[in-house]
């Protein structure tokens, strides 16, 4: 499958689609998911044209982790999270909606009923 420049993640960091950012540098961009799972839930694109993390370059992979692990104290401290998801899916089957990689960083709350 070839990346779709037209995917809605390619749009917004075009400046084509409107998004909430919270966050970017040189290789990626961070913003705020627009369903959240729960209060606080944040998306890091990476800025390579990539569908899934295997098509992903380690460099790019690199600079996603290190604005994950950047990013993920200032949203807990925001949001009083007890706890922090970070994920990534990969494959319709797996879960992925948007064929552009992103990770997700999801804060988990005391007494949350957690599933996943
Ligand atoms: P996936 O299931 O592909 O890993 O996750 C895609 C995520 O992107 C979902 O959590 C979904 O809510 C979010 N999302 C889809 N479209 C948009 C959009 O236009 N803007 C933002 N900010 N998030 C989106």
């Amino acid at each position: 499958m070839a990346y779709d420049t037209n995917n809605i993640f390619a749009k917004i960091l075009r400046g084509e689609a409107p998004s909430f950012k919270v966050y970017e540098d040189d290789k990626t961009y961070v913003m705020m998911d627009i369903m959240p799972q729960t209060v606080g839930h944040t998306l890091v694109l990476t800025k390579e044209p990539a569908i899934n993390l295997f098509d992903l370059s380690d460099d790019a992979a690199q600079a996603c982790v290190i604005t994950a692990k950047k990013i993920a104290p200032a949203i807990m401290k925001v949001t009083n999270a007890d706890g922090i998801v970070l994920s990534q899916f990969n494959g319709a089957a797996a879960g992925q909606t948007v064929d552009h990689v992103h990770f997700h960083l999801v804060p988990r709350y005391k007494g949350e009923n957690v599933h996943e």
